[in-house]
């Protein structure tokens, strides 16, 4: 079963800050940091901020403040794409090497790159669908980048260069990447765990507040690598392949009203959309408090669904996916 979380989860900011707890606007610093103490300490030297100045541009916010990541060499700058997907900018800051996970076009990895004279050395894939790979070619022969995908969709995965494997650990500049297959949107996806970081890369696996459709999988595979995920210590980033947070909270409420934390969680992500910001990353803390497919468990849930008490999690996870398909 899935075990309810046991601690408190985090309060939101509220009004003229931005999600960390930091303000957008350098006037305000001071009022936000006082108001948001709490939260802003717990994501200090955990929330990678620099991801934010990284959106400024797509997402015209003009300002923001400079916090240094000082937790690790490793700079995650967030890049959207298309219409609502998030490519991630690796660069470790000991080596100057820089990598990009799902990067669904080029254009804008190209742009993020050219502006800070930066070189691309891996493009790492969760798993084969378009808008995850297609940019792969054009950074591929831009750059020289290296391509690396799960081994068993090396005939879909565009450019593939190095083929890993479930349980694999492969090194990106001196971080430890950890391997794990993480079935159910597609039957070879797989998610980048940087243990040393605290950041894992869950493409379409764990969305903030849902999961991806069951394209290839069953909902026992996607129970399966979504408690995979959950044993991560809490306070892990997670890093996924879309903005979607807004429209998934939506659909949580109306089936776990009653949840205080996401109601909260729920007004924070309505806020920060509202401004313009990402709402990427949450943590697995907020999302085992939130996201009703990490909480079968729910009685609520369960009620409104009407999920029988006997049934399971994954027969309780596939009536929460069947509901939210035709939400
Ligand atoms: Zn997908």
């Amino acid at each position: 079963m899935l075990s309810k979380p046991s601690s408190a989860m985090p309060t939101f900011p509220s009004s003229s800050e931005d999600r960390s707890g930091f303000c957008v606007w350098p006037d305000l610093r001071q009022l936000c940091i006082r108001k948001s103490l709490l939260y802003g300490v717990m994501r200090l030297f955990s929330l990678p901020l620099k991801t934010l100045r990284g959106a400024s541009r797509s997402l015209r916010v003009d300002q923001f403040c400079s916090v240094v990541n000082i937790s690790s060499s490793l700079q995650i700058e967030l890049v959207p794409c298309l219409g609502d997907n998030y490519a991630y900018l690796l660069h470790d800051t000991d080596t100057g090497t820089v990598g990009v996970v799902d990067p669904s076009e080029a254009a804008p990895i190209i742009d993020a790159l050219s502006k800070k004279d930066r070189n691309l050395t891996y493009i790492l894939n969760t798993h084969y669908h378009h808008d995850h790979t297609g940019g792969n070619t054009e950074l591929k022969e831009r750059y020289g980048a290296k391509v690396i995908g799960l081994g068993i969709d090396k005939d879909k995965i565009p450019g593939i260069d190095i083929y890993l494997s479930d349980g694999d650990t492969w090194m990106f500049a001196g971080h430890e990447v950890l391997i794990m297959a993480t079935p159910g949107h597609t039957q070879g996806h797989i998610s980048f765990y940087f243990p040393g970081s605290g950041a894992i890369f869950t493409g379409d696996t764990l969305l903030s507040l849902s999961c991806g459709k069951l394209f290839e999988g069953t909902p026992e595979q996607m129970l399966s690598s979504l408690k995979k995920i959950m044993s991560l210590p809490d306070n892990t980033n997670i890093y996924c392949g879309h903005e979607h947070t807004l429209s998934n909270s939506e659909f949580a409420l109306s089936i776990e009203p009653k949840n205080e934390d996401l109601q909260s969680y729920a007004a924070h992500v309505a806020h920060l959309r509202n401004k313009g910001l990402p709402t990427i990353p949450t943590t697995l803390k907020v999302e085992k408090a939130c996201n009703p497919f990490l909480r079968a468990f729910s009685t609520e849930i369960r009620k409104k669904l009407n999920i029988a008490a006997t049934a399971d999690d994954a027969e309780a996870l596939r009536i929460i996916r069947q509901a939210k398909d035709n939400f």
